[in-house]
């Protein structure tokens, strides 16, 4: 076992916080309270090779390990949390779903944009009646002819105003084996985009409506039965997320020492009081010890795809830990820590939103109590008894 990274591991990560020092630090709050996608940051990302760092180099990618791509995305959220978002679509969004289980023509036809930081990939799986119970989703695929007719609408997509390409979760048949997907395009007839949304964490967000849109076949990237390497797929993306919620937490606590180290009342540094050292003490233990899951989930993942129960261990953990920690460094900071110009209260707000999104830390705790009883247990209400019985 060992707890350090390797030497080639620390020059990565340290040359990516370098670039993120000097080029993120200035304007991180601006960017932080700032509407829509960062599409400037995405260009710098892409030319600095911080886009597609896990996909293979024979698709255009960077080649690298889900390691790397961890260290990146924390390096960058230590700096500017809002830029880590971007980290985030290159690497471990549905990017990472559509690199693994696209076929040549569609590699070529839409990965080359989002590796150039020119395009983003949203991804709609929830329905305004399908939410944790995402197998519920009833957006439908129905064959016609050589293509396929979709009906029904996506509701809370990450950067679904700022798309160009869309992977849509779909039902092509009953149950969840009938779940798969498929790539829309903006601009397709019968695709409409709503009118945008504002989370309070500063992400928009805009429904879709799907009403007779006829894709062709080559746009389906997993057909009936892709539902589980769908979300083989998706264990990645809660990586990413619990590793920017740890991070996140990591840069509220780093702010929020330094401004205990300097901020005097009752004639003291209030790091002298006792109340405020115990905050500190519990917000580190509580952000280490959510690191070292992430760690253990990411180096265990095999062929870089990391386990369900690992991820979720990992998620859960990381997504208390980062809004523990920058809900405490804003309480350490007072009123300075709640105004608009600091960056502590973009920090809780953004932790916050991991706790819902992705799984929802209740919907993890499920998860994991299924690894635990090594049993599934249904969510759904038991069916009634038939006569008699
Ligand atoms: C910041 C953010 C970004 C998002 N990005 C995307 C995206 O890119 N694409 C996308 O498709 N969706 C996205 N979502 C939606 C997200 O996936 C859903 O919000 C999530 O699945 C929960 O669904 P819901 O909000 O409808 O809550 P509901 O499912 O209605 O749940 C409500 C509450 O009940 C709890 N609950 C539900 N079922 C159970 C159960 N069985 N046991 C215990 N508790 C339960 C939930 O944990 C929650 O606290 C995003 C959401 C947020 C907040």
């Amino acid at each position: 076992m060992d707890f350090e990274l390797t030497q080639d591991q620390q020059i990565f990560y340290d040359s990516v916080k370098r670039f993120a020092v000097n080029e993120l630090a200035d304007g991180a709050v601006d960017r932080a309270n700032s509407d829509g996608y960062l599409w400037d940051i995405a260009a710098r990302l892409a030319e600095m090779g911080l886009l597609g760092i896990t996909i293979s180099e024979s698709k255009g990618g960077i080649g690298g390990s889900l390691t790397d791509a961890v260290l990146a995305i924390q390096a960058i959220a230590e700096v500017c949390p809002r830029s880590a978002d971007v980290v985030q679509a290159g690497n471990f969004g549905a990017i990472r779903t559509f690199a693994e289980y696209a076929n040549a023509d569609q590699l070529a036809r839409f990965l080359p944009d989002l590796l150039a930081g020119k395009g983003v990939m949203s991804v709609g799986m929830s329905e305004p009646d399908a939410g944790s119970s995402v197998t519920e989703l009833k957006t439908s695929a129905t064959p016609d002819g050589d293509d396929f007719l979709v009906n029904g609408s996506k509701v809370f997509g990450t950067n679904s105003g700022d798309a160009k390409v869309f992977l849509i979760y779909l039902r092509f048949g009953p149950g969840t084996e009938g779940i798969g997907s498929a790539l829309i395009e903006k601009g397709t007839a019968g695709f409409e985009i709503g009118p945008g949304y504002r989370y309070m964490n500063g992400e928009s967000w805009s429904p879709l409506y799907f009403d007779n849109c006829r894709i062709p076949k080559a746009n389906i990237l997993l057909g009936s039965g892709g539902f589980k390497k769908q979300i083989s797929g998706f264990n990645i993306e809660r990586l990413g997320n619990a590793a920017r919620a740890v991070a996140v937490g990591r840069k509220a606590f780093n702010e929020a020492r330094d401004h205990a180290k300097t901020r005097r009342q009752f004639g003291r540094d209030i790091c002298e009081f006792q109340g405020l050292q115990w905050k500190f003490a519990e917000m580190q233990m509580r952000l280490e010890a959510a690191q070292l899951l992430l760690m253990r989930a990411v180096t265990r993942a095999d062929n870089d795809l990391p386990s369900a129960q690992d991820s979720a261990l990992a998620k859960l953990a990381c997504n208390d830990a980062g809004f523990y920690a920058a809900n405490e460094a804003l309480q350490i900071m007072g009123a300075l820590g709640f105004s608009d110009d600091n960056i502590v209260q973009y920090c809780m707000r953004r932790t916050r939103g991991w706790m819902i999104a992705g799984g929802s830390t209740e919907i993890l705790k499920n998860r994991i109590a299924e690894g635990i009883f090594e049993r599934r247990f249904s969510q759904r209400p038991p069916k009634p008894a038939k006569d008699g019985a």
